[in-house]
């Protein structure tokens, strides 16, 4: 039976052949949409030696797979991965289409957007039906949140990042229909992607530390972010920033926490000389328990945390990290 609307779509990402958490996360948002659209969820997934891989996206809840399985798609090339979602797209017309915000999916999607002529919305933060099934895309902004809607042009486009959305529950006995993608011969290969080389990341993963000390704006300059670089070393912690901090330079946007950054569910939070903006905040949405250090007492970062310190973190911070390490050392005594 046809579908009456298109179906939702998720653009998989793949690195060295692994499927990437973001793209599960949201096949599985995607089911939760299509259900009530009463329509059916299609991922497509570019890469090279991906069999194995593709029951679990049937497994997530994705009905039907288009797979480019050839070694040209092993890495992220623009010109052919952009046509080619272009070309099924205009094929099958998808209602809505998501896509990871990770370095790929961000270059990608406003490409496969252009070509489409449909609006896109980056680092949503939630996608919901309307009433009218209309998807609402969920953004922080002007102090709140609002939501941006595409009525009218096809699909409704998003990115979204890793953890915006919980791992589906899998259901191995789910399956579903892989349909194989030729490579169309008279792409361009203007650009091309040979090698990938990875930097290795420095200390503790942001998104799986236990500890995350968050250091913004209040820092001051590059002594005042050493203090706090300190405290998150002397705590095991990872460290994170708000974008200002990465704007002055005192540490890479890798470490940027919040809607355009890295989402972060830790034990115990500690947000350092930052005011508690919405950008900021949604990043930690997860966080168990949170403590803020601010001079002002009345930035809004102190409606939002467990424990609130009211002091000039460049003075409070380096007793504190006196404490710590006192008490760090008792503990190994004792
Ligand atoms: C589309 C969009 C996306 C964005 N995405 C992100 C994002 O992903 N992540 C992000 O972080 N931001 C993001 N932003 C920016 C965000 O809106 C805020 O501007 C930013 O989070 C504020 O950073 P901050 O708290 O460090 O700086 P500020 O808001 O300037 O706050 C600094 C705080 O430090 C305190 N302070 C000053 N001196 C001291 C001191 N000596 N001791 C203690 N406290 C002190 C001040 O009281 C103040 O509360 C985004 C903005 C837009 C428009």
């Amino acid at each position: 039976m046809e579908n009456q609307l298109g179906p939702v779509w998720v653009i998989a990402e793949q690195i060295d052949c692994r499927i990437l958490p973001v793209s599960f996360q949201l096949v599985g948002q995607a089911r939760i949409l299509a259900d009530r659209l009463k329509t059916s969820v299609e991922t497509v997934l570019l890469g090279d030696q991906m069999d194995a891989q593709i029951h679990q996206l049937f497994a997530a809840g994705a009905d039907r797979v288009y797979l480019g399985n050839a070694p040209e798609l092993t890495y992220y090339q623009p010109e052919i991965y952009t046509e080619m979602i272009v070309r099924l797209a205009k094929a099958h017309r998808p209602e809505i289409m998501l896509i990871g915000s990770t370095s790929v999916g961000t270059e990608l999607a406003p490409l496969v957007a252009a070509r489409l002529h449909t609006g896109l919305t980056a680092h949503c933060i939630d996608l919901v039906l309307d009433d009218k099934k209309i998807l609402e895309q969920k953004i922080p902004a002007y102090g709140g949140m609002i939501s941006i809607i595409c009525p009218e042009k096809r699909p409704q486009m998003a990115t979204i990042a890793s953890g915006v959305f919980p791992q589906p529950d899998l259901d191995e006995n789910r399956t579903g229909e892989i349909v194989p993608l030729e490579i169309p011969a008279e792409i361009p290969h203007r650009i091309q992607t040979l090698e990938i080389v990875r930097e290795e990341p420095d200390g503790i993963p942001l998104e799986s530390a236990p500890i995350v000390v968050a250091g913004g704006a209040g820092a001051g300059d590059p002594e005042g972010w050493k203090i706090i670089a300190d405290l998150s070393e002397t705590l095991n912690a990872a460290l994170g920033s708000t974008r200002p901090a990465v704007d002055e330079g005192w540490i890479e946007l890798e470490s940027m926490i919040g809607q355009s950054g890295k989402m972060v569910s830790p034990e115990l939070y500690i947000g350092v000389g930052l005011s508690g903006e919405l950008q900021h905040m949604v990043g930690i949405a997860g966080a168990k328990v949170m403590v803020a250090i601010n001079n002002d007492a009345k930035a809004p970062i102190f409606e939002q945390v467990d424990y609130g310190i009211v002091d000039d973190c460049r003075e409070f911070v380096p007793v504190l990290i006196e404490k710590i390490k006192e008490y760090q050392e008792k503990l190994v005594t004792c």
